[in-house]
């Protein structure tokens, strides 16, 4: 899809899995096979992160700068530089500015908390984006994302009660789309295009707490060089 200057794709199992067997596998493990659907869904160099849950946000300044950092976000303002975050069950969030800086963040309810959204928006910001928009991709959504206890209220106590959701069994849930446009709003981004599918329930999606599974998805925002 397009967002602003900018263009996003969120993969799904028919990309194949883009992930690197785990958040310590070094670069030049890379397995070969990753590298060519990488390639196959964005040819640029690919920003990626060893995704650690935190508030992190790489720099890129040039293509491919900061790969395999430790990190759960990046940004940049060069054309031709792809940036990208692997998830399972956690929001991929691509976001743009008509300035043409660009951005990544990785969130599940610790990256919430740690505010990895609005840490993100205001790194684009001290790059000079203005208005910032987001899509926000696959995630686990309320209605399969059993959660509660003291984790829930600690995020309710940083987003609000917006977050609190109900299974479809009825329980106690994090509605993580709401709690990443709670951050966002937050961070002054209300444009929002959500693509509104649940990882869990797609028969199109990695889920780790649906399916146990350990290959990964991905979003990939990036300027075409011109
Ligand atoms: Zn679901």
């Amino acid at each position: 899809m397009r967002l602003g200057p900018a263009e996003v794709r969120f993969t799904g199992r028919a990309e194949g899995d883009l992930g690197h067997g785990g958040a310590y596998v070094e670069i030049d493990a890379l397995d070969p096979g990753v590298l060519a659907r990488r390639a196959a869904v964005c040819p640029l160099p690919w920003t990626w992160l060893r995704q650690v849950h935190g508030d992190a946000v790489v720099v890129a300044k040039v293509p491919g700068d900061g790969a395999g950092t430790r990190a759960d976000a990046a940004i940049t303002d060069q054309a031709g530089a792809a940036l990208a975050v692997l998830t399972a069950d956690c929001a991929p969030v691509a976001l743009a500015s008509e300035d043409g800086v660009i951005g990544v963040a990785h969130a599940g309810w610790k990256g919430l908390l740690a505010g990895v959204v609005q840490e993100t928006v205001a790194a684009m910001r001290d790059l000079g984006a203005v208005d910032v928009r987001a899509a926000l991709g696959p995630c686990i959504h309320a209605e399969c994302y059993e959660f509660g206890g003291s984790d829930l209220d600690a995020v309710a106590a940083r987003l609000g009660d917006v977050v609190r959701g109900t299974t479809a069994f009825g329980r106690p849930a994090l509605d993580l789309p709401a709690g990443i446009r709670a951050a966002l709003a937050d961070a002054g981004v209300t444009e929002v295009v959500d693509v509104d599918v649940c990882t869990s329930c797609s028969a199109g999606h990695w889920s780790w707490r649906a399916r146990r599974d350990t290959a990964r998805q991905a979003v990939v925002v990036w300027r075409s060089p011109t």
